[in-house]
């Protein structure tokens, strides 16, 4: 596909723009203060900032030009409307990587059996909302307001527990992502899977499973 990417020299667009090439993809870095310009080609994605991403959504959409969004700490609900009007697609995702996908899904399975949880999200220091996108849909998936920690340190890249307490036992589900090219997959499988989903805003990986 001809894809535009808001946040080419970020971290995580460092990290997947290489990887998206070598899969076959054609890709039009756009970095800030940049103009917009993204009509007649096929998607845009955006790694970008809170404040970045609806202003690039806008601009993307406006041009007939669907959306896949790792952005986290602003809310897309606005622009569905506007997408499903003009027949497109706006893909948001809270966290890219498959095994956070499964381990969302894991806790909302240990949540059946174990009522109380806590749950630890850790990420780089440079990471500007708190808590994750991931910790705020982990929690929303198991339900019952569990507490939500988050440490910002450097060294970390992006990993979450949720430890579920019982009589005399605890459960922990942790994930790990080492190296941000672990979103990569998820990235492809969306722009794969974008022209199957409905006209308008689609929330979550596991949507695409
Ligand atoms: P980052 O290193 O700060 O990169 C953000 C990049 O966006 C920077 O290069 C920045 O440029 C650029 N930018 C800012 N405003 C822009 C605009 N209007 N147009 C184009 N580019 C613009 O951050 P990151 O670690 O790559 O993370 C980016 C976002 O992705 C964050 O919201 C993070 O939480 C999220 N994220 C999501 C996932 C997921 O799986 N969904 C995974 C990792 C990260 P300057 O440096 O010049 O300001």
């Amino acid at each position: 596909m001809n894809l535009a990417f808001f946040g080419a020299g970020g971290k995580v667009g460092r990290a997947l723009v290489p990887v998206l090439e070598r899969a076959g993809h054609t890709v039009r870095g756009i970095e800030i203060g940049e103009e917009p310009d993204v009509a007649g080609l096929e998607a845009a994605v955006d790694f970008t900032t809170p404040e970045a991403a609806p202003e690039n959504v806008r601009a993307a959409l406006g041009q007939g030009v669907s959306c896949v969004v790792g952005t986290t700490g602003w809310d897309p609900q606005p622009f569905d409307a506007d997408a499903r009007e003009r027949g497109l697609r706006l893909f948001v995702a809270p966290n890219f990587s498959l095994g956070a996908v499964l381990m969302m899904r894991f806790a909302q399975e240990a949540a059946q059996f174990f009522p109380r949880a806590e749950i630890v999200e850790l990420h780089n220091e440079a990471k500007l909302d708190a808590p994750s996108g991931t910790a705020r849909l982990t929690a929303d998936l198991i339900g019952g307001e569990p507490a939500i920690h988050s440490v910002r340190l450097p060294g970390l890249v992006a990993h979450q527990e949720v430890i579920f307490g019982g009589e005399g036992q605890l459960l922990t589900i942790r994930h790990d992502t080492t190296a941000r090219e672990s979103f990569a997959d998820g990235v492809l499988l969306a722009l794969a899977k974008l022209v199957e989903l409905p006209p308008g805003l689609t929330v979550g990986l596991d949507r695409l499973f």
